[in-house]
């Protein structure tokens, strides 16, 4: 059975990618801040019949992130560094503290996570997944420390991935485009929620299950070739018209 460590698993896609891989028969490590915060979703897929353990982990610790790998129960074999916050606000206003923290979580996160991988990978091989965003790839107004951290987040996979190759380390970024989730749904039902989904030339939003396959497939042997990639999932919003 492979084992695949899920960062901010407490919530949103992180929790989902947890029920969907512990499904495929993953052994899932949930990685979140507050172990209480994922007591039920570990109780609920070892009840499904899966494997799963909780692991407490601020990604934007280093201590932190090596006490989560140290605790595992072994090495995971993939990784999903899914933890992200959005900070929201104009550039202009936008205080020191949230620009920190958005980079520190999306960006310098995913780099403590990911070289703590690589070192336990080295021998065996493994396939990290960063989970980015097609605000890595184009702008919108108002989240402006949250692009910037995708697109470093994208440039970061890049970098891991030439780096890594040696060592059969794949790392390649999955870009979901605006996914339906309990956080959004308001907003998205308010006129400049609707007018997004009008710019998108599916005219829908994704749905969770969307990543579903995309993500099995980053993570299989069949994508042993495939390695430094930033693949949108996004109904064509990248594409849209100008
Ligand atoms: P969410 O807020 O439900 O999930 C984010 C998770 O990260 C939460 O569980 C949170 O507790 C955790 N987290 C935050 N800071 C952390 C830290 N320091 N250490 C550990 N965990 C931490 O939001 P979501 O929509 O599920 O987002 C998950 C990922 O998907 C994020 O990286 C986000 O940028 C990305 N994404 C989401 C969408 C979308 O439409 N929902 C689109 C593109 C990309």
């Amino acid at each position: 059975m492979k084992t695949v460590l899920i960062t901010g698993a407490s919530s949103g896609l992180g929790a989902h990618f947890a029920r969907v891989l512990a499904a495929e028969g993953w052994q899932v490590q949930l990685a979140a801040r507050r172990l209480d915060k994922i007591a039920e979703l570990t109780r609920k897929i070892d009840a499904a019949g899966g494997r799963a353990e909780a692991v407490e982990m601020d990604v934007t610790d280093a201590a932190s992130v090596a006490e989560g790998f140290a605790n595992l129960s072994r090495a995971p074999d993939a990784v999903i560094n899914n933890a992200g916050i959005s900070g929201e606000g104009s550039a202009m206003e936008m205080s020191e503290e949230m620009f920190t923290s958005v980079l520190d979580t999306n960006l310098k996160g995913a780099f403590l996570v990911s070289q703590q991988a690589a070192r336990a990978m080295k021998e065996t091989g493994g396939v990290i997944v960063n989970i980015a965003s097609i605000l890595g790839l184009r702008v919108a107004g108002g989240v402006s420390a949250y692009t910037t951290s995708k697109a470093a987040l994208i440039q970061m996979t890049k970098a891991h991935a030439l780096e890594w190759a040696r060592y059969g380390i794949r790392v390649n970024a999955l870009c979901p485009g605006y996914i339906e989730t309990p956080l959004n749904r308001e907003f998205f039902e308010t006129d400049a929620g609707k007018a997004l989904i009008r710019r998108i030339p599916q005219r829908r939003l994704g749905r969770l299950s969307d990543l579903d396959a995309p993500l099995l497939m980053l993570l299989s042997d069949g994508a042993a070739y495939v390695t430094g990639c930033a693949l949108p999932v996004d109904g064509g919003h990248l594409v849209s018209s100008l």
